[in-house]
């Protein structure tokens, strides 16, 4: 099987690992699985989380992070016409991701302002201040191309919510009285589709294993994909009893043995043997 696995609130909640998911992936791994990872953070470069997942022993390389961060510099570059300068409302992750595809990037500051940028892409920012949020503002007045990592509302840390890109992009939206003219995230299907195309697959086969309903499973229904809903995370038990039928997920786990279980169950499900 490919396995489409979320990070935040499945692997971990800020440092702290969520006990046996991945055990539980080097495990599937072994038995021949293949393990993506697809995350709406947009904060680190993709280079950063190969380490950390290592070190946590799930089962990671090179080629197998996919981040907001970087499906955003894949479709900028891409851009017709071609972009010259881009303002990143975010952290210096998602910077270095745009700049390793070509891309000039300046800050949201006075002077990249006058450096006359025709994007602004907004992802979490830790530094976020009133004065960057205007500057931002102010680029999109002047005719910037407004472009959203993701929407994520919140993410789960060791000691609860926090705010995500969402509340920044949601920010500047309102600011700038327009909406984003992109949003590349889950629920878009863009990161899977990226995901699954790197290796020579097809959305549809994947078993996309997520903590969001509103963005993971989303984008899994989207894309005619299997699912687990990881409750380890953003979403709770009320919650995920409470979606409605085209939003539910294939199963939910509770924990690690829920979801050994639950892919185990998949995987001898009437589609579990599709081969590539
Ligand atoms: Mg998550």
């Amino acid at each position: 099987m490919m396995l489409l696995v979320d990070l935040d609130g499945v692997l971990y909640r800020g440092r702290q690992p969520v006990p046996g998911v991945a055990a539980v992936l080097a495990e599937r791994a072994a038995a021949g699985d293949l393990v993506l990872y697809c995350t709406n953070n947009s904060s680190r470069h993709r280079s950063e989380y190969v380490e950390q997942l290592a070190g946590l022993g799930a089962p990671v390389g090179p080629g197998s992070v996919f981040t907001s961060a970087c499906a955003t510099a894949l479709a900028l570059r891409a851009a017709d016409p071609p972009l010259r300068v881009v303002m990143v409302f975010g952290a210096e992750g998602l910077a270095r991701e745009l700049r390793d595809v070509g891309l000039r990037t300046v800050p949201p500051t006075a002077r990249g302002l006058a450096a006359g940028p025709d994007a602004v892409v907004v992802g979490i920012d830790r530094r976020l201040t009133y004065q960057r949020l205007t500057v931002a503002m102010q680029a999109v007045r002047a005719g910037a191309r407004f472009v959203a990592t993701n929407r994520d509302p919140v993410f789960p840390t060791a000691d609860g919510l926090a705010p995500g890109a969402g509340a920044v992009v949601a920010a500047l939206e309102t600011a700038a009285q327009r909406p984003p003219d992109l949003v590349v995230g889950k629920p878009s299907p863009i990161l899977f589709e990226q995901a699954a195309r790197s290796v020579g697959r097809e959305p549809q086969e994947a078993i996309v294993i997520g903590d969001g309903a509103l963005t993971d499973i989303a984008a899994a229904n989207r894309i005619g994909a299997r699912s687990v809903l990881m409750l380890t995370g953003v979403t709770s038990r009320a919650d995920a009893e409470a979606l409605p039928p085209d939003g539910r997920p294939t199963l939910v786990a509770a924990d690690a043995a829920e979801l050994r279980r639950a892919l185990a169950q998949l995987a001898t499900g009437p589609s579990g043997g599709r081969t590539p």
